[in-house]
């Protein structure tokens, strides 16, 4: 079990080079985040929110987006924004760090923009709730501050359940076996740990069980570490150890991975693939051990880096783990999760079903079909700003509807994309699509292309929509 290969990588190229490239080839096109509602200003006529203070708990994709929509559709509106961080470090984009094509200042966002736009920001961690005097108790300056509200958004993303996995811990995780699944630090750790291991060396990522952010993206970042150490250390490899048998975009990912990197798609896979495919390398250098053979991880030896999974053991040089998540504590600290570890919603409005007056948005959301993504998120937030404000202006509260794409990457070149739309069916967020999610499976090597640009347009425009 678990025996690979090395190989001969591909023929050498410069990150600088690569990188070059991909900033000419950019275009400032491709699929802007999309909102089916009111441009901005639309809203400002309707009756006023001023006086009415909205609270919001964290800035990332989700609540900044909501505070920049309100200060645009509601100019008047007391808009305060409670966030652990001084700045925002972009999950969306962070595995591209690892390979040297973006720097941490490429993923870093300023809040200078939302502060443009009127919104107040105050570095503080939240701490409590009391939904009865609607008051926020959050860390600020190492002081405990008190925060009003008459309506709360609550956008906190996820909290990593590290110790979910047998040996690994947060101690592990920010010193040698680092998750980056929270962009950041680790992230940083993680690209030097690839950059000194040695010609020859395994990398291991453990991939998590559902629901988890951004489903694409062990697998998107399992190939660009493939492609990289193609160029650079090409008698190394990549295993996933996964505790799935599949994941969203996989038959265009798992195509991509064999045209780029000789990968053998497993059945069933390989009969629905085959026409589409290029001749499998007995020597790929990326390897997908699913479920069904043997790759639930169990444990993990953090001295040796040896991962323990029910088909046996496998050693790595570079370890990654992607661990199993739930909303981040905050809201489990509010009283706003239930026994999935995840928020309830009225589907509607993204009203909590639990405290009345509180919106839950994005990663920690319940919010059925949808993805947790950051497109998800950004138009999550346009559609609870919109229900609040028809709610407090009792103007009436339309109707929802909502979209997502999740654009990845199978290599530098190779972007593929799941694209859904969403509406309340039976009571919950389902999906509506009229045509195909997936990119064509006989798609040209020139609409690959084309798919990694628009991933690389949608980060700008999404970047630019939820921060100003
Ligand atoms: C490797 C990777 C690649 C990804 N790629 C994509 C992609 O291509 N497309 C896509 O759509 N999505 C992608 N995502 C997912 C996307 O980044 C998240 O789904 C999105 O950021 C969720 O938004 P959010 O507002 O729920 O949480 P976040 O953006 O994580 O924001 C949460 C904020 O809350 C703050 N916070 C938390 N607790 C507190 C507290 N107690 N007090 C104050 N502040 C607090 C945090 O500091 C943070 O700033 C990717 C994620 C990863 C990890």
């Amino acid at each position: 079990m678990f025996d690979t290969f090395n190989t001969k990588g591909l023929a050498g190229r410069s990150a600088t080079s690569l990188y070059t490239r991909r900033r000419l080839l950019a275009t400032a096109a491709g699929f802007a985040a999309v909102s089916m509602l009111p441009a901005a200003g639309a809203l400002a006529n309707v009756k006023s929110l001023a006086k009415h203070r909205v609270l919001i708990v964290g800035a990332g994709v989700g609540g900044a987006t909501a505070a920049r929509y309100l200060k645009m559709w509601q100019p008047d509106a007391d808009v305060t924004i409670i966030e652990r961080n001084p700045v925002f470090i972009r999950h969306y984009g962070s595995s591209e760090h690892l390979t040297g094509a973006v720097s941490m200042a490429d993923l870093t966002v300023s809040y200078e923009g939302l502060r443009a736009h009127g919104v107040k920001i105050v570095q503080g961690v939240a701490q409590a709730l009391d939904p009865v005097r609607k008051e926020v108790a959050a860390t600020v300056n190492g002081s405990v501050q008190k925060f009003g509200y008459d309506s709360l958004l609550v956008s906190p993303g996820v909290e990593l359940l590290y110790d979910k996995i047998e040996g690994y811990s947060a101690q592990v995780a920010n010193s040698t076996i680092p998750s980056g699944w929270i962009a950041g630090v680790q992230t940083e750790i993680l690209r030097r740990q690839l950059l000194a291991m040695p010609d020859g060396g395994t990398v291991v990522l453990v991939a998590p069980p559902n629901p988890y952010r951004c489903p694409p993206g062990p697998y998107e970042r399992s190939a660009l570490m493939t492609e990289w150490l193609g160029h650079y250390k090409p008698r190394s490899r990549v295993v996933i150890v996964d505790p799935k048998n599949d994941f969203v975009t996989d038959e265009t990912m798992i195509l991509g991975w064999n045209h780029l990197y000789g990968f053998t798609p497993p059945q069933p896979y390989y009969d629905k693939l085959e026409k589409f495919m290029v001749e499998p390398k007995a020597d790929c250098r990326l390897e997908w051990i699913r479920q069904k053979d043997g790759g639930k991880p169990l444990s993990i030896d953090p001295a040796t880096r040896t991962v323990t999974a029910e088909g046996g053991k496998i050693k790595a040089d570079v370890l990654n783990i992607v661990p199993p998540m739930r909303a981040a504590n905050v809201a489990r600290a509010f009283g706003l999760t239930n026994d999935s570890g995840f928020c309830p919603i009225d589907r509607r409005t993204f009203e909590s079903t639990k405290i009345p007056d509180v919106y839950v948005l994005g990663d920690a959301s319940i919010a059925d079909a949808m993805p947790k993504s950051g497109y998800s998120a950004n138009t999550q937030a346009k559609v609870c700003v919109r229900a609040l404000i028809g709610k407090v202006t009792q103007t009436g509260i339309p109707e929802p509807a909502w979209s997502n794409t999740c654009y990845a990457l199978a290599g530098d070149d190779w972007g593929l994309f799941v694209a859904d739309t969403f509406r309340i069916v039976d009571g919950k967020i389902a999906r509506t699509n009229t045509r195909a999610r997936y990119q064509d499976l006989s798609a040209s090597r020139e609409e690959r292309m084309v798919a990694s640009r628009y991933l690389r347009a949608w980060m700008r425009s999404i970047t630019a929509d939820a921060f100003g």
